[in-house]
């Protein structure tokens, strides 16, 4: 089981939103090795880009791709995000329950 203990702030909610619309369309990060992930690129169909997860817990993550790469990016790429959920679907999850999923989905209010 992971503990996401990093804060979901707005620039993962967008990715993750992108990531699963590009899983709609078929794109979807597909585990390697230990910790990478390879996602091909929606814009260049030749391009593939490697995703490295240093820490799921975290959201400690490297891309490759051209917005990963820029420092100071604003933002997540949705690459990472799309390796991130595969990587959590692999570990195992406690059952939980509807409080607690209420709790937690409390975080994603709007104000
Ligand atoms: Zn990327």
């Amino acid at each position: 089981m992971v503990k996401i203990t990093a804060p979901v702030t707005a620039d993962w909610v967008a990715a993750a939103e992108r990531a699963a619309r590009m899983l709609r369309r078929g794109y979807q990060a597909a585990r390697v090795g230990d910790g990478v992930y390879r996602v091909r690129s929606a814009s260049h169909q030749d391009t593939i880009h490697t995703v490295r997860i240093r820490n799921l817990g975290q959201l400690d993550a490297t891309c490759d791709c051209p917005h990963g790469q820029h420092e100071g990016a604003k933002g997540q790429c949705w690459h990472k995000a799309s390796a991130l959920c595969q990587e959590t679907r692999r570990l195992p999850r406690p059952l939980v329950s509807a409080e607690e999923i209420e709790r937690r989905m409390a975080r994603f209010a709007r104000a």
